[in-house]
């Protein structure tokens, strides 16, 4: 396995990699940082996990908790703490390992290469199984960095449409840069962007061995291009950064219209349990979606009367009534979802 690792060219941003014919998967193995040798009994119970993990020399070791969730009989999640994306190592998005008997899909990839690895090896726990696939709710830094793991094993990568117009942004090339210096060590030289093998432009079903996964696309909503999946037997939807249950959504950058649209046309009756982008998940899926939805509207609703009325945005916040979320995870987010809103309004009012 060490051996499809050994990309010594994948250090290149990857729309180069894909350039380059001497790219070649079958080159030396990389040396291992971290051998048992340097496993010591006084490191506290996380680093003592991953010290027992041979990393590749291209990646770098985390020592934060990671724990693999069973969320139904083929599927897993890692829940990633709130935080902002720089605090615990990076790992504050979620996850998925769906188990096929033709091999594991990903769901969301983490934000670093050295989370994806971590995430590799508590997948080893459950099942031999390759990774024959990772599914991209969004194409946001921190569910993406970690793609390169996975792409070096060989799995296929599919992303929802919008994922083409990030790759030929300069935000791509510009966030990637920012986390290098924020996010050092776990987001250096060695990272970079991976271009998909597939983008899915319409609502699609296909197999692996005995699950069925439909993944929904629901265009720019909270990013240039959203997806979830659905997993069939099980029922559990994959809601990228759309749904959460209890905790603030990230609303900068939206298009709240087109979210709260999507969210109203969303038929999940038959789902049993969410698995959002952030956050534990939800084994009440209608009231996941209602938080979500009624969350958009109070926010429209808050900064759409302070705008008409033209109160100040610092005037506005201190006097909307947010009781209801400030005990929530993720609450930081709120007055950035705010502001956000606000300015948004506005620019349309004055239109
Ligand atoms: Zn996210």
């Amino acid at each position: 396995m060490l051996k499809n690792l050994a990309c010594r060219f994948c250090i290149l941003p990857v729309l180069f990699v894909l350039l380059l014919p001497g790219c070649d998967k079958k080159s030396e193995p990389v040396p291992v940082k971290n051998s048992e040798a340097k496993m010591s009994s006084s490191l506290p119970p996380a680093a003592e996990k991953t010290a027992a993990i041979l990393w590749p020399e291209h990646i770098e070791p985390s020592h934060i908790d990671m724990e693999l969730k069973q969320t139904s009989p083929r599927i897993y999640y890692v829940e990633g703490p709130p935080g902002t994306p720089t605090d615990n190592e990076g790992f504050m998005s979620n996850a998925g390992v769906i188990i096929t008997n033709d091999g594991v899909v990903v769901f969301d990839a983490l934000g670093t290469p050295s989370l994806a690895y971590r995430l590799y090896h508590l997948i080893r726990q459950v099942t031999d199984k390759p990774v024959v696939k990772v599914v991209t709710s969004h194409y946001h830094a921190d569910h993406i960095y970690g793609l390169q793991v996975f792409k070096e094993m060989g799995a296929e990568i599919i992303a929802p449409e919008g994922a083409r117009d990030y790759l030929a942004s300069d935000e791509a090339e510009n966030r990637l840069n920012e986390r290098r210096e924020s996010l050092f060590p776990w987001v250096n030289e060695h990272t970079y962007v991976v271009k998909p093998d597939r983008y899915i432009s319409e609502d699609t079903t296909f197999t692996v061995g005995d699950v069925k996964l439909s993944l929904i696309v629901l265009g720019s909503t909270h990013s240039q291009g959203d997806l979830m999946v659905r997993v069939e037997p099980d029922n559990v939807l994959f809601s990228g950064d759309l749904i959460f249950d209890g905790r603030i959504p990230f609303v900068a950058g939206s298009n709240p219209e087109i979210w709260l649209q999507r969210l109203k046309e969303l038929d999940i009756s038959q789902i049993n349990a969410v698995v959002p982008g952030h956050g534990a998940v939800s084994r009440n899926p209608q009231q996941a979606l209602a938080f979500t939805r009624d969350y958009l509207e109070y926010l429209h609703h808050s900064m759409g009367e302070a705008v008409e009325n033209l109160t100040a945005f610092e005037e506005a916040y201190a006097q909307t009534d947010w009781s209801q979320y400030e005990s929530m995870p993720a609450f930081l987010a709120n007055r950035v979802n705010a502001y956000f809103i606000y300015l948004r309004l506005e620019a349309n009012s004055v239109k």
